[in-house]
Formats: structure tokens, C-alpha cells, sequence
């Protein structure tokens, strides 16, 4: 591989593992467009939401939603500070969708099959010029099973949750460790136990459990990684 070819690096996991800075953070250093899929599912379900498809008890209307997907459409936009916002149909909904109402309702909406291939295909396009850093739970499996990096972010799921509870709290959400907790591993189940594209780390994957580690440790580990497959050696 010549030193200027884009790759595309793919960052799955569990909720909450980091996965998302991380990926962002690499993205930034190396002049990467980064996208999080995870806020395209979670778009999907405010839509689900906004729109009566979700009853009292969680259910989502699975008919109602899929019949809906042609109207889903999700951007990001980017902003001054160099992040970049998720936009529903035209509309900003980058806090919206971090909401906990959503997080509650985002893996069942996530494990519709219609859901996921309409997103996967839009994933897919995002990445047709390479240079693209995605981080969720299939992008090295389904969405860029050829992606030349892959890397699979672990940690506990009490590191996980705090993580997720203190980031909430910083801003201004009145919630719970323990709520945030159950949140967590109710998706990890959901996420690992679908039966279309589930959490699983692909076969050629290098894992990373960040539990124990810094920011600057983390981005210093995955920059080594990159620069490894960039200049044309094993990542591992
Ligand atoms: O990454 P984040 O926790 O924001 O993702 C929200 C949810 O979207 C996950 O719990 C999972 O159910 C779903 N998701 C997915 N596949 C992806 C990214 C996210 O199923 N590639």
C-alpha cells in the first residue's frame, strides 16, 4: 500500500467502550471523515418515536416504521469546532438522540432487519471514497468487512456505564448510575443476540480493552495501529 492511499478503519463494541472518541479523535489526527453510526440508528428510532410508532411498553410498530423508511433521511452536518451533527430530515437532532428515552429504544429499532439494511447501504456510500473512520457494531463485519483496519473496543460494563452516567450528568440529564447500568446491558444483550449482523468482533480484528487506559494512552495505541497498516505492515 503507497502512503497515500485512504483506508477505511472500522471500531466496533459494546456501548458506551469509548468506541466513538476514539474514533473521532483518530479521525481528526489523520484528515479522516469520521462518522458514527450508531447516531444514524438513533436517529431512526426519535423518528420511530416523534412519530407514535413506539407504544407505552417499548414495542415498536415494525410495519409502520419500515413503511417509513424512504422518508428517513439522515445527514451529518459540520460545525465550527470541527465536530459534526447528526440531522434528521433537515433538523439538528444531535441532542435529541443521546436522550436515555432513546437509548431505551434504539436496539430493538436497530434489530429490525429493513432498518438495518436501508442504513448499512447509506454507510456504505458514505465510505465509497475511503479516508472514513466508522465506528458501531457491524462495521468491520457487515457494512466494510474488506476495511484494512478493524479494531474492537471491550471494557466492563460498570466502567461502560460510568463512563455514559457522567457524560449525562455533564449535560444536565437527571439520571442514574443504576439506570444507566441496566440501559447498558440491556443493549449489550439485545446487540449481541440479534439475529441480523449482531455485536461479534471480526476474525481479523485486533481487540483493545481500554477499561485501564488514558485518553492520550488509547489514541496513541490506535495511531501506532494506523500508521502500521498505512505504511503497509501487520496491525497487529
Ligand atoms: O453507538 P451507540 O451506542 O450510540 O449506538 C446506539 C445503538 O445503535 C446500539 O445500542 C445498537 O443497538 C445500534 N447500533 C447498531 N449497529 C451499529 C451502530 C449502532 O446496531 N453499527
Amino acid at each position: 500500500m503507497s502512503k497515500t492511499d485512504k483506508i477505511i478503519v472500522a471500531i466496533d463494541g459494546f456501548s458506551s467502550s469509548g468506541k466513538s472518541t476514539m474514533a473521532r479523535r483518530l479521525a481528526s489526527a489523520v484528515g479522516y471523515r469520521y462518522i458514527d453510526s450508531g447516531a444514524m440508528y438513533r436517529a431512526v428510532a426519535l423518528y420511530a418515536l416523534e412519530n407514535a410508532m413506539v407504544g407505552a411498553a417499548g414495542d415498536v410498530d415494525v410495519a409502520a416504521l419500515v413503511a417509513s423508511l424512504p422518508q428517513i433521511r439522515i445527514d451529518f452536518e459540520p460545525q465550527a469546532d470541527g465536530t459534526q451533527h447528526t440531522m434528521l430530515n433537515g433538523r439538528d437532532v444531535e441532542a435529541d438522540i443521546r436522550q436515555l428515552r432513546v437509548s431505551n429504544v434504539v436496539s430493538p429499532v436497530a434489530a429490525i432487519p429493513e432498518v438495518r439494511h436501508s442504513l448499512t447501504a447509506m454507510q456504505q456510500q458514505l465510505g465509497e471514497g475511503r479516508g472514513i473512520v466508522m465506528d458501531g457494531r457491524d462495521i468491520g463485519t457487515t457494512v466494510f468487512p474488506d476495511a484494512e483496519l478493524k479494531i474492537y473496543v471491550d471494557a466492563s460494563a460498570q466502567t461502560r456505564a460510568m463512563r455514559r452516567f457522567k457524560e449525562l450528568v455533564e449535560k444536565g440529564s437527571p439520571v442514574t448510575y443504576e439506570d444507566v447500568l441496566a440501559n447498558v446491558l440491556h443493549r449489550d444483550s439485545i446487540d449481541q443476540n440479534r439475529a441480523e449482523s449482531p455485536l461479534r468482533r471480526a476474525d481479523d480484528a485486533i481487540s483493545l480493552d481500554n477499561s485501564e487506559m488514558t485518553l492520550e494512552e488509547q489514541d496513541a495505541w490506535l495511531i501506532d495501529k494506523f500508521n502500521r497498516v498505512i505504511s503497509g505492515q501487520s496491525a497487529s
